[in-house]
C-alpha cells in the first residue's frame, strides 16, 4: 500500500512532493467543479432560473471555483500531503528501528536474515562469538560487557568493506556476510578481524582488558538455504569453542574433521575385530 502510493504520488518524505500533490490535487478540483458549473448552469438556462446570461454564469462560476475552490482544496490538499508526510517519515524511522540493534547500531538478526537471501556472487557467512564472554560481565559488570559488545561490533564494521553486511545477531554474536571473489580470501579477512580484536585492549571505568573471539564459516553458494547456511556456520563455531576458542573454522574443516574421526573410529573397530 505504501509502496503503492509511493509509486503513484511520490516519496512524502521529500517536501516538495506535498507541494507538488497540493498543487495537483487544487487544480484537479479547480477543474472539474468549474466543468461541474458549465454542465448544471445550462439545464438551469433552461429553465430560465438564472439571474443572469448563461456566458455570465459561467464566468462568474468559473473565476469563483479558481478563487474559492483552489483555495480551499490546496489548503486541504497541503493539510493532507503533511499528514502523509508525516506518516511517511515515522515509517522509514519505524523501520529503520525494527531493522538495528540499539545497542551496536548494527543491522539486528531479523535484518541480517533478509539480506542473506539477497546475497550475489562468491560470499561466505561467518558468526563470531566473544570468547567466555559471561565472565567479563560476571568480573567487570554488565556495563563493561556492553561495552565490549560496542567495541566488537565498531570493530567488525570497519574491518570488512562496504559490499558485507555486519549484524548482531544477539548477545556477544555477531554475523558478517563477506564478499570475496576467493575462498582463501574471505577466510583470511575473517582471520584477520579475529586478530584484530585479540589484539585490541578496552579500557573501561579504569579497567583494561582483552578480548578473544571464535568464528564459524559456512559458504553461501547458490541454491543453499539461509537456515542451511546458519546451521552450517553454527557447527563450525561450535567446533571452534571445543577446540579451545580464540579460533575460525570453516565447515569445510569441521566435515574433514569428521571424517577423520570417523576413520579412526573404523580403523579402531577393525583392530579390536582382528584382535578377537
Ligand atoms: P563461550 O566462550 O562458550 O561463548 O562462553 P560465553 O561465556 O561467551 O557464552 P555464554 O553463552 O555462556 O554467555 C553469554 C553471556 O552474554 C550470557 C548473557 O548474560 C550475556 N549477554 C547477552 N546479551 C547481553 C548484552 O546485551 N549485554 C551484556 N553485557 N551481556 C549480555
Ligand atoms: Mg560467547
Ligand atoms: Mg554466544
Amino acid at each position: 500500500m505504501h509502496i503503492l502510493l509511493q509509486a503513484e504520488l511520490g516519496d512524502f518524505r521529500n517536501r516538495v512532493t506535498i507541494y507538488t500533490y497540493a498543487l495537483k490535487m487544487s487544480f484537479a478540483a479547480v477543474m472539474l467543479s468549474s466543468l461541474a458549473i458549465a454542465v448544471l448552469f445550462l439545464p438551469l438556462d433552461w429553465a430560465g432560473v438564472l439571474p443572469v446570461s448563461l456566458e455570465n454564469a459561467i464566468i462568474y462560476g468559473v473565476a469563483l471555483s479558481w478563487l474559492i475552490g483552489g483555495i480551499v482544496s490546496g489548503v486541504l490538499a497541503l493539510v493532507a500531503g503533511y499528514a502523509m508526510h508525516q506518516l511517511s517519515v515515522s515509517r522509514a524511522e519505524f523501520e529503520q528501528l525494527s531493522r538495528t540493534d540499539m545497542l551496536s547500531g548494527l543491522l539486528n538478526r531479523r535484518a541480517f536474515t533478509e539480506a542473506l537471501d539477497h546475497v550475489a556472487g562468491p560470499a561466505c557467512l561467518a558468526i563470531f562469538d566473544v570468547d567466555r564472554f559471561k565472565a567479563v560481565n560476571d568480573r567487570y559488570g554488565h556495563a563493561c560487557g556492553d561495552a565490549v559488545i560496542v567495541a566488537v561490533a565498531a570493530e567488525l564494521s570497519a574491518a570488512f568493506s562496504e559490499d558485507s553486511t555486519v549484524a548482531r545477531l544477539g548477545g556477544e554474536e555477531f554475523g558478517v556476510v563477506v564478499v570475496a571473489p576467493l575462498k582463501e580470501e574471505r577466510v583470511a579477512r575473517i582471520r584477520a578481524a579475529c586478530n584484530r580484536l585479540a589484539e585490541r585492549t578496552i579500557a573501561l571505568d579504569g579497567c583494561t582488558f582483552n578480548i578473544t573471539v571464535s568464528a564459524g564459516i559456512a559458504e553461501l553458494c547458490d541454491g543453499r538455504s539461509t537456515q542451511a547456511a546458519y546451521t552450517a556456520a553454527d557447527k563450525a563455531l561450535y567446533l571452534a569453542k571445543t577446540l579451545g576458542r580464540n579460533r575460525v573454522v570453516h565447515e569445510d574443516e569441521g566435515l574433514q574433521r569428521r571424517a577423520r574421526l570417523s576413520q579412526d573410529e573404523i580403523n579402531v573397530d577393525t583392530r579390536s575385530a582382528a584382535i578377537h
